[in-house]
């Protein structure tokens, strides 16, 4: 009988491995008949296998070898094939994993009970050497497809996070059992955030599927790697793990020079200017390393290093690598822990909003209030918006929080308007992230559209520095609120560039100067002639003056002389909550 060549490829295309590559494990008492299926195989073009004639180790030769399919006898003495049936398929791992019977047992409630305790197909010794083969290719044909769905990423074919896992978990095994050294790397481009604004995603995605291939090729052929071995030749060992990031599982390392080696490697491919939609782009990598048995001898603790040494050297300005060491770690898995719940904040109700008086200097009534973020995860522990804030630009959760707030802080002026309070502007405060965004004006847009708030009383607040990164961008977006009726403030001034120079330029309408100007007020002479400087210059920018945390008589006083328009501070008030606010709004005359 004539039947296809297995030469071609089935199944796992872009891992690059042929049906005949996968490893085929026997379990069979009698070493005669491993050797004949073993022959019939070969000569289709298998050769991995992994035979075992004790069938009570099984198991371990599984987690050893990590087979692709079983062909597995039934009738053996100790433990029978329905024994081991029984055991694979309660095994985390292993559950899914194809077995073939192989028996002389004709009787039909054995095929039966085999069937139902989850055996994929079924032959009759002696077995056809034909319909062997076909049964195996054509198991492992499924298999590889579910695998593919399961395990695979569709943009870069790489292996995904769970092949990942898995793959590290088993790799660690045999590194312990055959005292090797291992390395995991965590490679993360440098902001690709931006290829994605810049270029869009279409063309972001060709370039990931490029720095992928290039990744690919600096570990093609590294010879102080595995030696060629089959793995390495297939890139299994290349993952992506999320978005722009990928992992790399380096193993039988010779020390950690050759995992240096391996990431100056892919970081210099990296950087090497690429095209894609005949436009030149550059992207640069930061890559986290922890290895195996320096660092940890736990698969979850060497991937937490190696991420926690990729954000300490991306933090650094990112384009190199790093090797975990347990101060970074301890330094970023706090990050990482504050990330993790912060994704079910808003779903969790965790949020709330407090509200802050900006008051008018003159008469001390309130002309506004400033809305202030505050978490409670599990109720009691509160998290200081400092702290997470930061973490929610990072990971880009500040667009859904942010949408939150803006929500949240709208109602809650609707909800004044309808009572006997006069009315009173709101504050809120934008991140740099947020404003970049260029989906945010429309987010602000439809909100401020869909509720029956006027906009003249919303007040956006953002800081000197995010402006400065593109001064350009900033004021077009600024122009276009301020067509929305919005008021503009710039927040924290002082801090940062502090130039009346561009700041004449900016269409903003309102200057909060920095707590740090006020505390050193009644300190000496020379802080009060700068603060009553910027106080002349904003006032004949036609700005409005707030000064932040005001705390003291004696400074209000201050501010008073030189005129300042509007304070705020704990000696008015802290941050207050809805109802505590409410009591303090003046009332509509
Ligand atoms: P910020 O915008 O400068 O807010 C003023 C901070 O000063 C608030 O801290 C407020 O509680 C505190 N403060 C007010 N009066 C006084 C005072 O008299 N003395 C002292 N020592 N402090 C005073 P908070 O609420 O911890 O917020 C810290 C920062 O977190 C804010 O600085 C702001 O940058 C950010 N933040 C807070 N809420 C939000 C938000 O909803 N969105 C965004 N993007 N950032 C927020
Ligand atoms: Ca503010
Ligand atoms: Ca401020």
């Amino acid at each position: 009988m004539k039947y296809n060549s297995v030469k071609e490829e089935q199944g796992s295309r872009h891992s690059g491995r042929t049906i005949t590559d996968l490893k085929i494990m026997m379990v069979d008492d009698e070493p005669t008949t491993i050797g004949m299926v073993k022959a019939y195989l070969e000569d289709f073009g298998y050769r991995r296998f992994v035979q075992v004639e004790d069938p009570a180790r099984s198991l371990q030769f599984m987690e050893e070898s990590n087979p692709d399919i079983i062909l597995l006898d039934l009738i053996m003495p100790d433990v029978s094939g329905f024994d081991i049936l029984l055991e694979v398929r309660k095994h985390p791992k292993f559950n899914r994993l194809p077995i073939i019977i192989l028996t002389s047992s004709i009787k039909p409630e054995d095929k039966l009970r085999a069937l139902d305790l989850g055996a994929t197909d079924f032959l009759a010794k002696p077995v056809d050497p034909s319909e062997l083969c076909l049964r195996v290719r054509n198991t492992l044909v499924a298999k590889e497809y579910s695998d593919h769905l399961t395990f695979y990423d569709t943009l870069t074919g790489l292996p995904n996070r769970h092949m990942f896992l898995d793959r590290c978990e088993w790799a660690l095994n045999k590194a312990k059992r055959y005292g090797e050294q291992l390395a995991v790397m965590n490679i993360a481009l440098d902001n690709f955030d931006r290829v994605n604004a810049t270029f869009g995603t279409r063309t972001a995605d060709k370039v990931l599927c490029q720095i992928a291939d290039r990744i690919r090729g600096a570990i093609r052929n590294v010879d102080i790697l595995g030696h060629g071995t089959q793995e390495y030749e297939a890139g299994m060992n290349l993952f992506r793990i999320e978005g722009s990031s990928f992992s790399l599982l380096l193993e039988r390392i010779h020390g950690e020079e050759s995992a240096a080696i391996v990431a100056e490697r892919i970081i210099r491919e990296i950087r090497k200017p690429l095209q894609a939609d005949g436009k030149d782009i550059y992207v640069k990598a930061s890559i986290g390393i922890a290895t195996y048995p320096t660092e940890s001898d736990d698969v979850e603790l060497l991937l937490t290093l190696a991420s926690s040494a990729m954000d300490y050297i991306k933090n650094k300005g990112g384009d190199s690598f790093q090797f975990s060491t347990s101060t970074i770690n301890e330094l970023y898995s706090n990050r990482r822990s504050i990330e993790t719940m912060l994704r079910k904040a808003i779903e969790k109700d965790e949020f709330i909003l407090q509200f802050q008086p900006k008051v008018d200097v003159g008469t001390n009534v309130i002309k506004g209030v400033e809305t202030l973020l505050r978490w409670r995860p599990d109720d009691n522990k509160f998290i200081p918006p400092d702290v997470f804030i930061p973490v929610a630009e990072e990971t880009g959760l500040i667009t859904p929080i942010g949408e939150w707030i803006l929500n949240k802080a709208i109602s809650q002026l609707e909800e004044w308007n309808e009572t006997e309070t006069a009315p009173i502007g709101m504050s809120i405060n934008l991140s740099a992230r947020q404003f970049q965004n260029k989906e945010f004006f429309s987010i602000v847009k439809r909100i401020v559209d869909g509720s029956s708030v006027d906009p003249r009383l919303l007040t956006l607040e953002i800081t000197e520095s995010l402006l400065m990164e593109d001064v350009d961008h900033a004021i077009k977006t600024l122009k276009q609120f301020r067509e929305l009726g919005l008021i503009l403030a710039i927040d924290d001034f002082g801090t940062g560039y502090s130039s009346f120079n561009y700041l004449s330029e900016l269409p903003v309408d309102e200057l909060k100067i920095d707590r740090s100007f006020i505390v050193n007020l009644s300190r000496d002479s020379k802080n009060v002639k700068i603060f009553s400087t910027i106080i002349y210059l904003a006032r004949n920018l036609g700005l409005t003056t707030v000064a932040e945390g005001v705390e003291t008589e004696a400074q209000l006083q201050h501010l008073r002389e030189i005129r300042c328009d509007q304070y705020q501070g704990f000696l008015f008030s802290q941050p207050l909550t809805d109802i505590e606010l409410y009591k303090l709004l003046p009332r509509k005359t």
